[in-house]
């Protein structure tokens, strides 16, 4: 029987575990080491405050969970299966085993979001990408594809220069979304093309990417562009999926909380990427799981009082 249980083991549940074990609860951490988590994924981040020449994501999730375990947080890796409740006790199942629990913290961030043309699937591996910093040493000498506009997209696009000949960035709009010290810092790389205002039409190629074939959205012009690689960063979408439904959530997914990272299910609180909310960095995600785990601890004293 734990006091309180965490799924997920990104910025925001190792956060959540590092203040709920602190605090001398019983706390378990479920992760299912995700190749497709976000902060693994992350080849520098520069703007998690104390950290004044930046971090790699594996570096920044090692520190936090090595920080939990020193406050005695449990740790075992697997899929949780459904999540039932009878009076106060949470039933947490998973393929093997099954746990209890007094309050459960959801922090199981997103995926990457797919393209959804034709080639993606069938390449997906072979050329298609969603992970630069797993994968762009794959592509030395290469020429490769990015898509998006983003932060990750313009970000992963520069670390690809390391490797690669020629970066294309493909972007649906004329205008990046990502913040303007990177959009400095590429548009200064020789190696990175921008492509606006295109979107990319269907990846080809037999066995491994071979080429795209790009169009522009307001001339309809259609290019093929032969390369090695497409990395695909158009965003996340909420690991929600295991949850069937039994929390509030918006129409992509996303989990709907409160302030206090309160969920519509009393005892099940939500913090980071997984819930509906402003701005998704590892910052804000820690910051989600230091008050999921005082909600959680303080839900947990009113029950263990109103019981005995
Ligand atoms: P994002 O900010 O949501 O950007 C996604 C990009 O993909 C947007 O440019 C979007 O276009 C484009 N897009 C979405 N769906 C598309 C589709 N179907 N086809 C083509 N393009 C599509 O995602 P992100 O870059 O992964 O960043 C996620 C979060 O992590 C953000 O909060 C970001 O600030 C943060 N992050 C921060 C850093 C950093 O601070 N260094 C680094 C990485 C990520 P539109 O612009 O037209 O919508």
């Amino acid at each position: 029987m734990y006091d309180v249980i965490i799924i997920g083991g990104g910025p925001a549940g190792m956060s959540a575990g590092i203040y709920t074990s602190r605090a001398r609860l019983k706390t378990l951490l479920i992760d299912n080491y995700s190749i497709d988590a976000q902060i693994v994924m992350a080849n520098k981040i520069e703007n998690f405050p104390g950290f004044h020449d930046g971090i790699s994501g594996v570096e920044l999730l090692e520190k936090l969970t090595s920080q939990a375990k020193n406050f005695g947080i449990e740790i075992v890796s697997g899929e949780v299966t459904d999540i039932t409740k009878v009076g106060v006790e949470f039933d947490i199942k998973m393929e093997a085993n099954s746990y209890k629990t007094l309050a459960l913290i959801i922090a199981t961030g997103g995926k990457p979001r797919m393209l959804g043309v034709p080639g993606e699937n069938e390449l997906k591996g072979s050329g298609v990408s969603y992970c630069a910093i797993c994968d762009g040493v794959f592509f030395r000498d290469k020429k490769v594809i990015v898509v998006g506009g983003g932060n990750t997209a313009v970000g992963d696009a520069i670390f690809l220069t390391r490797f690669c000949t020629k970066v294309w960035v493909v972007h649906r709009r004329n205008e990046l979304r990502a913040s303007k010290i990177l959009q400095e810092r590429a548009l200064s790389t020789d190696k990175i093309e921008f492509l606006m205002n295109s979107k990319i039409l269907e990846i080809g190629g037999n066995q491994k990417v071979e080429n795209v074939l790009i169009e522009n959205v307001i001339t309809k012009e259609k290019s093929i562009i032969d390369c090695d690689g497409v990395f695909v960063f158009i965003g996340h979408l909420p690991n929600t999926g295991f949850l069937k439904d039994i929390l509030a959530e918006d129409e992509i997914g996303y989990i709907i909380t409160d302030d206090e990272m309160k969920t519509s299910k009393e005892g099940i609180f939500a913090c980071g990427d997984c819930r509906k909310k402003l701005l998704r960095q590892a910052i804000t995600a820690s910051s989600d799981g230091a008050i999921a785990a005082y909600s959680a601890e303080k839900y947990i004293e009113d029950i263990k009082n109103i019981g005995g």
